[in-house]
């Protein structure tokens, strides 16, 4: 199930809260393995099944605020080695 990306670009360059560029995108639904090896990683947070209009979180001041959609191809992609389930 793939979001069409209408508002291409890229992901939010900082926090619009304290400018930190220490924040990570919010996954929500229910995690696949990939997606908790990830998180573990911190690369990602978990949001859970109740979907919430925030789609990316600040480490720094823990905050959470909307703005673009991931492009979770790339955050996959990133660091998964090969391996593509389904
Ligand atoms: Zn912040």
């Amino acid at each position: 199930m793939k979001q069409k990306k209408s508002m291409a670009g890229q992901p939010v360059p900082t926090c619009p809260h304290c400018n930190s560029q220490n924040f990570v995108p919010i996954l929500y639904g229910l995690p696949t393995r990939e997606s908790e090896q990830i998180a573990q990683q911190g690369k990602i947070m978990l949001g859970g099944c109740i979907l919430r209009d925030l789609n990316w979180f600040c480490k720094e001041c823990e905050t959470a605020w909307g703005g673009p959609q991931p492009d979770w191809d790339a955050i996959y992609n990133k660091d998964s080695h090969g391996n593509r389930g389904n």
